[in-house]
C-alpha cells in the first residue's frame, strides 16, 4: 500500500477556487475521512488523488513518486463512487473478474482472485447474479471487489454507502472499516455524515470552502475544535456556545463575565494563565461545551448557575434538557428520568476542564 501526499495543491473551476492550497500527509495504511458541508471540496480533492483532475497548483505523491501530472490509469488507485456502475449485463462474477481480464490474467487465476475477494465480501452466494438481481448493499460489494480485486495502492472511496437505508449503513460501515483494515489499504474516504466519518476514520481532515479546516482523530477533533466552525459542525447535538469576556471578580481573580447577564463563571488557574498570556481584557470570547459536560441540577451548588427550563427532548437513552441561561440557550444531556416541568427554575454546573474558548472576532480557538 501507499502513502499520499497533498502538497498545496490547488484546483480552480474558471473563477471558483474548489480547493484552495490543501496540505494534507496520508499515512500508509490509514484510514483518512474528508469531511465537510456539501461543496466544500471533498470530491475535487479525491478525484484530483486520482488523478481524474489535474491540480493547478502544488503536488502529488503517491509512495513518494511525484505523479502530479500522471493519467488517472497510471496511478495504481482504486475509485469507487456512490452510484454502483457497474455493467448491467455482466454477472456479478464477471463485474469483478473485468479489470483482471483487461490486465490479460489467465483464467485459473482470475478465478482464484475473484473467489477470495468474494469470500472476503461475503458475496460468493450472488456471483452468478446480474446488478438487477442484486441488493443495492450487494451492488456496492461488487463495486467494491471489482476495486478490490486489482489489489491497488490506496482505494478512493466518495459516499460509498451514501444512497443506502439507514440501518445497512451502520452495518456497512463496519464491514467497510474491517475490510480495509484487512487488506491493509491506505484509503481515504469521503463523507458528509459525521456520524460515518467519526466511527470510520483513524484520522478526519474537515473541509470548509476548499480549505481544510482541521486534521485530527474522532477524538482529537470532538475534545479540541480549533475553531467555530468545526466546534459547530461536529456533535450532536452540537456544542453549546455562549458570549462572554473576560473579567475581574471583587479578589482581583480573572472570571468570565457572560455578556447575556450580569453573571460570572470562575475558571481554573490552569485556564485563568492561559487566558491572562493570551488575551486582553476586553476581549470578545465565546465559550464552548458540549451538552454532556454540563451538570444539571434542581439545586444550588458551588459555581452553578441560574437557568429556566425551556424544553426536554426524550431520546430514551438519554435526555437533553434544554434550559435559558440569560438571553442564551443551551443544552444539557441528562438521565432519563430527568424530567423537570417547563419553566422550572434550575442550576446548571460547567466543567471548567472541557470547555473550549474561542476568539468571537477569529473564530479561532484560544484554548
Ligand atoms: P458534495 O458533498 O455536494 O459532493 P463536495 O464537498 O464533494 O460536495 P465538490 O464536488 O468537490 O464538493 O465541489 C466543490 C466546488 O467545486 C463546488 O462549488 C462545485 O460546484 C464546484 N465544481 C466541482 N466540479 C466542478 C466542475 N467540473 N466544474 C465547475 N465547478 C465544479
Amino acid at each position: 500500500m501507499a502513502e499520499i501526499i497533498l502538497q498545496n495543491i490547488i484546483k480552480r473551476f474558471g473563477d471558483l477556487v474548489a480547493v484552495n492550497d490543501l496540505t494534507l500527509y496520508i499515512k500508509d495504511r490509514e484510514f483518512l475521512v474528508l469531511l465537510g458541508p456539501s461543496g466544500c471540496g471533498k470530491t475535487t480533492t479525491l478525484r484530483c488523488i486520482s488523478g481524474l483532475e489535474i491540480v493547478d497548483e502544488g503536488k502529488i505523491l503517491i509512495d513518494g513518486k511525484d505523479v502530479t501530472t500522471i493519467r488517472a490509469s497510471h496511478r495504481d488507485i482504486a475509485f469507487v463512487f456512490q452510484l454502483y456502475a457497474l455493467y448491467p449485463i455482466l454477472t456479478a462474477y464477471n463485474n469483478i473478474a473485468f479489470p483482471l481480464k483487461a490486465q490479460k490474467y489467465d483464467k485459473e487465476k482470475i478465478r482464484e482472485e475473484v473467489n477470495k475477494v468474494a469470500e472476503l465480501l461475503q458475496i460468493k452466494h450472488v456471483l452468478h447474479k446480474k446488478p438487477k438481481e442484486l441488493s443495492g448493499g450487494d451492488m456496492q460489494k461488487v463495486a467494491l471487489g471489482r476495486a478490490i480485486v486489482r489489489r491497488p495502492k490506496a482505494f478512493l472511496l466518495d459516499e460509498p454507502i451514501g444512497t443506502l437505508d439507514a440501518k445497512f449503513r451502520e452495518e456497512m460501515r463496519i464491514e467497510l472499516k474491517k475490510l480495509c483494515i484487512d487488506i491493509g489499504a491506505t484509503t481515504v474516504y469521503v463523507t458528509h455524515d459525521q456520524v460515518e466519518a467519526m466511527s470510520m476514520g483513524d484520522r478526519i481532515a474537515i473541509m470548509n470552502m476548499g480549505v481544510l479546516q482541521q486534521i485530527g482523530t474522532p477524538y482529537e477533533i470532538y475534545t479540541k475544535p480549533e475553531n467555530l466552525f468545526i466546534a459547530n459542525f461536529i456533535g450532536s447535538p452540537g456544542m453549546n456556545f455562549i458570549n462572554c469576556e473576560p473579567s475581574r471578580d471583587s479578589n482581583g481573580k480573572l472570571v468570565l463575565k457572560l455578556l447575556s447577564d450580569n453573571m460570572y463563571i470562575s475558571i481554573t488557574n490552569k485556564l485563568q494563565n492561559t487566558l491572562l498570556s493570551k488575551i486582553y481584557e476586553d476581549k470578545k470570547l465565546v465559550l464552548g461545551i458540549r451538552p454532556e459536560d454540563v451538570t444539571f441540577s434542581m439545586r444550588k451548588e458551588k459555581n452553578y448557575l441560574d437557568v429556566k427550563v425551556y424544553v426536554i427532548e426524550e431520546t430514551g437513552s438519554y435526555n437533553i434538557v434544554d434550559v435559558s441561561l440569560g438571553v442564551e440557550k443551551i443544552k444539557v444531556r441528562t438521565i432519563p428520568t430527568i424530567k423537570p416541568d417547563i419553566g422550572e427554575a434550575a442550576f446548571v454546573g460547567f466543567d471548567m476542564e472541557r470547555i473550549s474558548i474561542f476568539d468571537k472576532e477569529t473564530g479561532n480557538s484560544i484554548i
